[in-house]
């Protein structure tokens, strides 16, 4: 599932496919936006804020997110595509490159000055240069829910989802439904910046240190399956007012408390 590493290098592949030349194709395959072109602008580059992204064109942010499917695709101009073209959200060319987005969400264009509009709200971004670890954890401190709900909470810290909320949360042997004023929240964030830092430069993510499929998680996607330390059966819940995947949550109720 696309968190904020994933989106990160996104956005890091748009910006090096895209940035410094002027567009040659501007498509957005989406009601509410498909009037807009912005042809012939100069693209600035790309950059992520938490699982949002920001491309920048002319005087204008196209912003997308990634949600459950989502991904963006760089081809050369002509180059067969690798999905069907009825689930392509957004195409974004030059001269050289084609940058086509598959299954985006949130497809918005706005005033770059009016970018805060859009993603003012996020916490903290592990994966930004203006990081705060102070105000991710005075953020969640606060939040008087449970941990793996206030984890998930894009305003408390912006990235983390629910691979991460799981397998975070089964390193530092704390429970999905555990109140978080009970939690280091200190302790917690800084082993989720580590792990996403890690992740950000690798093309799979891990969390055990074997990125081999099926490797990759202590928890996360293995209900059923006996805990990689303890041997108990690792148990699935959902938690939370939002009844989508998103609140699934994975723990093993030997080595979680
Ligand atoms: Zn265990």
């Amino acid at each position: 599932m696309p968190e904020g590493d994933t989106v990160f290098r996104t956005a890091r592949r748009l910006d090096e496919a895209l940035a410094g030349a002027d567009a040659t194709r501007f498509d957005l395959r989406v009601p509410q936006a498909a009037t807009i072109d912005l042809t012939g602008q100069p693209i600035h580059g790309a950059v992520s804020r938490g699982k949002h992204l920001l491309l920048r064109v002319g005087d204008s942010t196209l912003h997308s997110h990634l949600r459950m499917d989502g991904a963006w695709f760089i081809y050369r101009p002509g180059e067969k595509w690798r999905h069907p073209a009825f689930k392509v959200r957004a195409i974004v060319g030059t001269a050289e490159r084609d940058a086509v987005g598959v299954d985006l969400a949130e497809i918005e264009v706005v005033p770059t000055r009016d970018e805060a509009q859009l993603v003012g709200y996020l916490g903290p971004d592990p994966l930004a240069e203006d990081w705060d670890p102070a105000e991710a954890v005075r953020r969640l401190s606060a939040d008087t829910r449970s941990i793996h709900v206030a984890l998930l909470d894009q305003r408390n810290v912006a990235g983390f989802g629910n691979e991460y909320a799981a397998e975070l949360l089964f390193l530092r042997g704390i429970l999905p439904t555990r109140p978080t004023p009970e939690v280091d929240a200190a302790a917690l964030i800084e082993l989720g910046v580590r792990t996403i830092r890690a992740n950000r430069d690798r093309s799979r993510r891990t969390f055990t240190g074997v990125d081999r499929p099926g490797q990759a998680t202590w928890v996360y996607g293995r209900a059923g399956k006996p805990c990689r330390r303890c041997g108990t059966l690792i148990r699935r819940g959902e938690q939370g007012a939002d009844p989508t995947r998103e609140r699934i949550t994975f723990w093993c109720p030997s080595c979680q408390r």
